[in-house]
């Protein structure tokens, strides 16, 4: 994210439970557009934080153009806020990609712009479909690319629970989209940005050279239970 923060925007929302129909839904038509060894790791789905209103705008996406090869971690660069729900977080974050525009942000997006999204607690919500890239505030191509974003920013703790987390979702999306661990990086590689924090970048060095001589595997969680 931008040094804008979407919480400036934040709407109250009331938390009415899981549509049983997004539920549904969440079952079965995001299983086809990622992975099984990242659904291990998500402790929320779609419908677990989408209200009617949060739907994808699809008429605002593009699909990859390719497989994505690339897996791009960043952090929101807001302070972390242990307590406010991750549905909450993430409705928040529907509302500022989806309807504000500003300075940094000048188009309106389809969806939320990360893919995977670790709150403070070390929850794990799934964002955006990985069908469609991610967005940003910054100029770079995205397409290609796989995004986890942290909560937190550089003067916020990259707690244990959130390295944990971050470091069972990097293997799992390697092991859905076969992605290489030298194509496993953080956002200001690719733009001018501080984003994802000096913690987090120096998380990520070490795990490309812990995990250089990971072999990515799309069969590793066939014999995981359903
Ligand atoms: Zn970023």
């Amino acid at each position: 994210m931008s040094s804008i923060s979407y919480f400036n925007y934040a709407r109250s929302f009331s938390f009415i439970g899981p549509c049983f129909l997004a539920y549904l839904i969440s079952c079965f038509a995001p299983a086809l557009s990622f992975g099984r060894c990242i659904d291990a790791h998500i402790d929320l789905k779609q419908g677990d934080w989408r209200q009617p209103k949060h739907q994808t705008k699809k008429d605002l996406l593009k699909k990859h153009e390719s497989k994505p090869t690339k897996l791009t971690i960043h952090f929101t660069g807001v302070r972390q806020v242990p307590k406010t729900t991750i549905q909450s977080k993430l409705r928040d974050l529907f509302y500022y990609s989806t309807r504000i525009k500003n300075e940094h942000k000048k188009k309106l997006w389809g969806d939320v712009p990360y893919h995977f999204y670790i709150d403070v607690h070390g929850k794990a919500a799934e964002g955006r479909s990985t069908e469609y890239p991610p967005d940003s505030n910054t100029k770079y191509q995205t397409d290609g690319h796989i995004s986890i974003v942290v909560e937190g920013d550089d003067k916020s703790p990259f707690l244990p629970v959130q390295q944990e987390k971050l470091l069972a979702m990097m293997k799992a999306l390697q092991d859905d989209f076969g992605i290489a661990t030298n194509q496993v990086g953080i956002h200001k590689a690719y733009a001018n940005t501080t984003c994802p924090g000096s913690a987090i970048q120096a998380f990520v060095e070490d795990y490309r050279s812990k995990q250089k001589d990971f072999v990515p595997d799309s069969t590793r969680c066939l014999a995981a239970p359903l």
